[in-house]
């Protein structure tokens, strides 16, 4: 079967991508540059992803969302990524979390949150890591204790996705250290609660775009309503989604070393060396036809690992697989698509280098490369 059938997709799942093509080229490509340069959110590129559907992906129809299957969730995200990163990682991270309140949350925090959420007028951020926890999610030690009829946080969550703007956290907290990760609930509330002090966002490599930073809370009081996942059920749920995070990670990259396949192609066909064009020379052919295998690949492995997640069967190896190929397999494509632009390619006049410093940061987020590896090898020696 031809896992890149457009057939495999819906009519909902084709015009989504069609739009965020179109959005991702018209409105995203001529600013990323400047969200980059000024080391800040792209709190415009946000409300414009509102206006254009791009903020209720995985809700359903009757919430008003879009409800697109993970391969057209894929698809939609590969084409945002081809031109920026950080804007299509803002929108995984806010989607997934629209995502989790229409389908886990009571009616309560639905009518509170989920129509924001889906028509972009409110930002979700989701908060597991902490300055001293990552890839160990289950010794997470923000701390939420019972005060009668109300909660109280307290420490620090870091690496926050869309922090420095947010409008609603899902924070995920040790209610019984005892319990270890069977303590974990998962607390949803509005980010401009008293107790909530946000930092501004991290100096990075690259990625401005997507607003990372660390958020306190220093006695911060919720209400019981604001218990989103019962202890148990939120480290549980942390981890279903993994998967499919996973799996959107390697379209996004794909969606990277698509464009610096196509950037370079553009580029070698025109410029002249020794008599003839940069595209004659066989080394440079050599290196653009191994930059496209390994997109063949990626592709392949993304959505097989897609499909399968689709079909609501076990995606843990089949992510993990192609998460640790695309991350690798990018990050080393970019360099090399690069290069073969000689000077030119590290200019920032095209997309190259800032795909290339985000292709460092896919290394981590959802699980880092060795993480995939830990799921790879049990599936094989345990
Ligand atoms: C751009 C960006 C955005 C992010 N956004 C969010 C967000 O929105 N919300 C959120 O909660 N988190 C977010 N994260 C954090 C991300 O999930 C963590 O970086 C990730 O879980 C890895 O944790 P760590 O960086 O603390 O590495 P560590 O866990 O400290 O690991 C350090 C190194 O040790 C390796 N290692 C760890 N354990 C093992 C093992 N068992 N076997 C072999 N090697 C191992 C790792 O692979 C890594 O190379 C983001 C990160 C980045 C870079």
């Amino acid at each position: 079967m031809n896992l890149l059938d457009p057939k495999l997709l819906s009519e909902s799942d084709h015009r989504s991508i069609q739009r965020a093509h179109d959005w991702a080229v018209q409105y995203v490509a001529e600013r990323a540059e400047t969200w980059e340069a000024e080391r800040r959110f792209a709190s415009e590129a946000f409300k414009s992803a509102g206006e254009h559907r791009l903020t209720g992906l995985l809700v359903p129809t009757a919430d008003l969302g879009e409800e697109l299957s993970l391969t057209g969730l894929a698809r939609t995200l590969e084409e945002i990524a081809s031109v920026d990163f950080a804007v299509a990682f803002t929108l995984v991270c806010h989607n997934n979390l629209a995502g989790a309140v229409a389908r886990n949350a009571g009616e309560h925090l639905r009518s509170n949150f989920l129509p924001g959420l889906v028509d972009g007028s409110s930002l979700g951020a989701f908060l597991l890591t902490e300055p001293d926890v990552g890839s160990d999610a289950a010794a997470i030690s923000v701390r939420a204790a019972q005060d009668g009829d109300e909660w109280i946080l307290n420490g620090v969550k870091s690496w926050v996705t869309n922090g420095t703007e947010a409008d609603v956290l899902s924070v995920y907290a040790q209610t019984d250290e005892a319990l270890g990760h069977k303590g974990i609930a998962t607390f949803l509330f509005e980010a401009d609660r008293p107790g909530v002090i946000r930092t501004p966002p991290y100096e990075l490599l690259g990625g401005h775009g997507l607003g990372a930073n660390s958020i306190k809370f220093d006695n911060c009081r919720l209400p019981q309503e604001a218990l989103f996942m019962e202890a148990g059920e939120g480290f549980h749920a942390a981890m279903e989604g993994i998967d499919i995070a996973r799996v959107l990670v390697s379209a996004m990259c794909c969606g990277m070393l698509r464009t610096s396949l196509e950037t370079a192609t553009t580029y070698v066909k025109d410029r002249k060396a020794f008599g003839g064009r940069l595209a004659d020379l066989q080394s440079i052919r050599f290196q653009l036809a191994d930059v496209a295998t390994d997109l063949e690949a990626s592709r392949l492995l993304t959505f097989q690992a897609a499909k399968i997640a689709q079909e609501g069967l076990d995606a843990s190896i089949a992510a993990a697989h192609a998460k640790k190929f695309c991350t690798r397999v990018t990050e080393k494509g970019i360099a090399t698509c690069m290069q073969v632009m000689g000077a030119n390619g590290a200019k920032r006049d095209h997309a190259l280098p800032r795909h290339l410093a985000a292709s460092r940061l896919t290394h981590y987020v959802d699980g880092a490369t060795e993480i995939q590896d830990v799921v790879i090898s049990r599936s094989l020696l345990d």
